[in-house]
């Protein structure tokens, strides 16, 4: 069976490199914050071509000490896309402001910058444009429409490490930018891992001061803080796994541009990729009629497939409270009912790939 995503490929061609990372970690009893953490903050920032990134804990972290940084709180509206990965919408939260959720376009998938507006209130302070799928979203017209009304752009870049819009990279577009370092991200920890990315050094004291319990000075804490602290062992790991990232990325463009090309079944549609952006594949979307059906022939030739996202933020249960129906967000909800994702990793042989367009290709409804 070829899975979706096999993180065992990349384990066993570098683990006697991991594994001394690992023991470094060890031998100096860095095991919370400290050297290791500290050198992967400074290489990220630097692949990320901007002054400050600061390691967390995990992405969901990374995006609530972004809403912190940026003073969002009780009482105040942020926009988020309906079709992403709920996290996005939980940093929201956990501030006690509200998300506001707007569609995707039938096209990219992403955020639709003709839908922001209409949502926007007086208290309205930010949008979160998500790089879904590895996908940049339309930042300049979305920044557009935030300078028009005095918000704040903040990138969620769980899905994106290296992707570029108008040649530039994203975590260095907005405000800041939001990473995750989940297994199975196109940059990956041993565990959990995430990363605020910054221009300002302001944003980047704040976020350094909330992950760390509130404090500049040690046993001193001038506001309320949190632990979302980055481990010394995965700062270690994600500083070997970032040395392979471009050639990772690489490997995911190059699968990625073939299933665009040479997929051809009439019954797939594939996600639109504007020509002023260089997506990085992290989850490689189709759309078919009936996914279950369609996960199923796939299996049966030995490939598994599975679903990101089957029911869009505004529908989930968690934000029943907020009062969306179905049909608000008709382009997201028609997504959750077609989406299937398909194998897709950097590891994947040429023969592998092959072997999925055909598949694809031959998929006829009724089988
Ligand atoms: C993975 C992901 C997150 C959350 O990251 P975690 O590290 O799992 O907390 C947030 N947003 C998006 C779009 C993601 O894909």
């Amino acid at each position: 069976m070829l899975k979706r995503i096999d993180l065992g490929r990349d384990y066993k061609k570098h683990e006697q490199e991991y594994l001394a990372a690992i023991r470094r970690v060890c031998e100096q009893t860095a095991f919370s914050g400290g050297e290791f953490a500290d050198r992967f903050d400074e290489e990220f920032a630097e692949f990320c071509q901007v002054p400050y990134a600061s390691g967390v804990n995990n992405g969901t972290s990374a995006l609530h000490c972004a809403m912190m940084a940026l003073g969002i709180g009780a009482g105040d509206e942020v926009i988020v896309p309906a079709n992403t990965y709920i996290a996005t919408a939980w940093g929201v939260t956990y501030t006690g402001a509200v998300p506001v959720f707007v569609d995707c376009t039938p096209d990219t998938w992403e955020i639709d910058p003709d839908r922001i507006e209409e949502k926007i209130t007086g208290r309205t302070k930010a949008i979160i444009g998500v790089h879904l799928y590895g996908q940049p979203f339309a930042f300049n017209r979305v920044k557009e429409i935030a300078d028009k009304y005095n918000l704040y752009v903040v990138e969620d870049c769980a899905q994106a490490h290296g992707a570029k819009y108008e040649g530039r990279l994203v975590g260095g577009l907005g405000e800041l930018g939001c990473f995750s370092f989940y297994p199975g991200k196109n940059l990956y920890a041993f565990g959990e891992g995430g990363s605020v990315t910054c221009r300002k050094k302001e944003y980047f004291d704040a976020v350094t001061t909330f992950k760390n319990q509130g404090n500049k000075v040690r046993y001193y804490h001038d506001v309320v803080g949190y632990n979302y602290r980055l481990e010394g062992i995965q700062g270690a790991v994600l500083s070997v796994s970032l040395k392979y990232l471009p050639q990772w990325t690489e490997r995911r463009k190059t699968i990625g541009r073939r299933y665009l090309e040479e997929i051809t079944n009439p019954r797939i549609t594939m996600q639109a990729h504007p020509e002023n952006t260089e997506p990085v594949f992290h989850l490689f979307e189709i759309k078919t009629p009936d996914p279950d059906h369609f996960i199923a022939y796939m299996a049966k030739r030995g490939i598994e497939c599975n679903r990101h996202y089957p029911v869009p933020c505004h529908l989930q249960k968690a934000y029943a409270d907020l009062g969306y129906q179905e049909g608000d967000c008709p382009n997201a909800e028609d997504l959750a009912r077609h989406c299937v994702t398909l194998p897709l990793f950097p590891e994947m042989t040429d023969e592998e790939a092959g072997m999925v367009i055909e598949a694809c290709n031959a998929y006829q409804e009724m089988e």
